[in-house]
């Protein structure tokens, strides 16, 4: 199936699953390497990195434990959705490794206000695992500890990325069709 209709717009195949999975392996084996010893914290930013962290969890045989977390739009009086506000981290990560599970970083503004918002609760320190990376589209000066794939600046779907809430279950990764 090389190509795919998401309500009003057409996609193409633009990754294969086993690519995906390629990158995976070998984000997971640096993890492995950089992060046993220090009892990492992984954290999975719904909704979009649900299959990435499943996956690349699978593969990390550090111990570890597991959570996920969300970013809920604020409704401030004058912002109207530039503040994410995080939602669900229960665990105290005062003197921890914190390692964030993200499924792409675009222009970088959600990466780098998270970052900063838990540099700001007192860890160790923070790292960003990235499955997929967008440099000519990123305006931010983000570090990206681990990056699976460096892809165009184009709007993709597939494997928890979205479409108007559709296209997460794809095993594969489409671009759209302009
Ligand atoms: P940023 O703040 O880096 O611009 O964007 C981060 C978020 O925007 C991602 O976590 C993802 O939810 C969404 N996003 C960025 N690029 C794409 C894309 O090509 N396709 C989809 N479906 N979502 C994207
Ligand atoms: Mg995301």
């Amino acid at each position: 199936m090389r190509s795919i209709q998401l309500g009003d717009k057409t996609f193409e195949l633009s990754i294969t699953s086993t690519e995906i999975q390629k990158a995976i392996y070998r984000m997971a084996d640096e993890m492995d390497r950089d992060l046993k010893d220090k009892n990492p914290l992984m954290i999975c930013i719904l909704n979009g990195s649900f299959m990435f962290a499943a996956d690349v969890m699978k593969k990390f045989t550090t111990p570890c434990q597991v959570s996920f977390v969300k970013l809920a739009s604020y409704q401030g009086t004058q912002t109207t959705g530039q503040v994410k506000e995080l939602i669900g981290l229960t665990e105290d990560i005062v003197g921890r490794t914190v390692v964030l599970l993200e499924d792409i970083v675009d222009t970088g503004v959600t990466i780098d206000n998270l970052v900063k918002q838990l540099n700001g609760m007192g860890p160790r320190e923070v790292k960003v695992a990235t499955l997929l990376f967008k440099p000519d589209a990123c305006k931010r000066d983000v570090t990206l500890d681990y990056v699976g794939l460096s892809i165009p600046n184009e709007f993709i779907v597939g494997y928890g990325l979205d479409y108007n809430g559709y296209g997460r279950n794809l095993p594969d990764i489409y671009s759209l069709v302009k």
